[in-house]
């Protein structure tokens, strides 16, 4: 296993190389106490739903799960039959990254995949997909998952959120968000979580707990609650449901006690700036996509690429071919100016 390394200095590959955050250790620490209900009938469960229901100042149904992969694919699968399909963005998490799950969940729902400039869907991509068949021979759209903010670092805009529901309502389509990053798109949007989702026509969010600064866990919020009938047991049929689920419940917490999830987000986006900031005159570097949330996407040679490898960078290029980089609620800027030297004494 030569590829594993021993240094753990810090590496943007992705933003869940990090660690766990104060926060949500200090709540489940502190929920690691006596014994507590099990499957979701304790009070650090309760709390943490609460806890949504004031941030996104409505009564939503809340659910938990153990990953990003399962809180897509079960939302996804609430909203169709295995006769229906799924409209998303080629480079969309679901297409790409989630191993068929989606479809898999949902017994069969298609996904149709709309080719996007830089990940972001538009109203005319959606209706153009949703639209272009109409026939019996044809699995119906019936959802729409957008990722906010995308996988290339790019946020939409209440605007851009408003005209795409509008669109889906139109279609008659449901609406779900891929918040894996959903802290990173408030930190940069500076909105309240109620309007980037529910005052803007989502109707299902999976907030992403893991690259905030959890160990593990993602919150499924469903605003349209008919949407959310019979969830748990869908959860649990899918081996999501935790039995001590306090340990799940619990970081979040601390997370939305303390605001922890937002400064987080905060931070990674700042630290994304500042890398951009320092490499944005870089002869032979390119930045692909605007800097808005806590990615850099650099277009350089392969050569020029490989060399930042050899100097012990990691990074995917899975993206448009370019080098990728995430940070997180932990990012030491004094790492990133070490990224950018090297970027810089490579590139100029
Ligand atoms: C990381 C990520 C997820 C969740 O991935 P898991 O590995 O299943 O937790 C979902 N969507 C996006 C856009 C992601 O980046």
């Amino acid at each position: 296993m030569s590829h594993i390394s021993t240094d753990n200095s810090q590496q943007f590959a992705s933003d869940n190389y990090s660690g766990i955050c104060p926060e949500a250790w200090a709540a489940m620490q502190e929920a690691n106490h006596g014994h507590a209900t099990p499957y979701g009938d304790d009070p650090w469960t309760a709390r943490a739903s609460n806890l949504f229901r004031d941030l996104f100042e409505t009564d939503c149904e809340v659910f938990f799960a153990f990953n990003g992969t399962a809180a897509n694919s079960m939302s996804l699968a609430s909203l169709c039959q295995s006769y229906h399909s799924v409209i998303c963005a080629q480079t969309a998490h679901v297409e790409t990254d989630e191993c068929g799950a989606p479809e898999f969940f949902s017994n069969g729902s298609k996904l149709l995949t709309a080719q996007t400039i830089d990940g972001k869907m538009t109203p005319e991509a959606i209706r153009t997909l949703a639209t272009s068949r109409q026939d019996i021979h044809f699995p119906r759209p019936k959802a729409v998952t957008i990722t906010q903010s995308t996988e290339t670092g790019r946020v939409y805009t209440l605007d851009q959120l408003k005209a795409i529901s509008e669109t889906t309502r139109e279609l008659k389509m449901h609406l779900h968000m891929d918040g894996a990053r959903f802290a990173n798109a408030i930190a940069h949007v500076g909105c309240t979580p109620a309007e980037m989702t529910w005052k803007s026509g989502v109707e299902v969010l999976c907030f992403g707990g893991t690259k905030n600064g959890m160990a593990v866990g993602e919150a499924i919020l469903f605003f349209n609650r008919a949407l959310a009938e019979d969830f748990d047991y869908r959860c649990k049929q899918a081996g999501q449901l935790a039995s001590k689920m306090r340990y799940l419940s619990s970081p979040w917490v601390g997370m939305l006690e303390s605001g922890a999830w937002k400064r987080n987000g905060e931070h990674a986006n700042t630290m994304a700036k500042r890398l951009h900031a320092a490499i944005a005159d870089v002869a032979n570097a390119s930045i692909m996509f605007d800097v808005e949330a806590n990615a850099v996407f650099l277009l350089a040679s392969e050569p020029h690429l490989q060399q930042l490898r050899d100097r012990g960078w990691r990074f995917y290029t899975f993206i448009g071919g370019g080098a990728r980089f995430m940070f997180a609620w932990d990012t030491d800027p004094a790492r990133v100016d070490q990224l950018a030297a090297d970027i810089r004494a490579i590139m100029s």
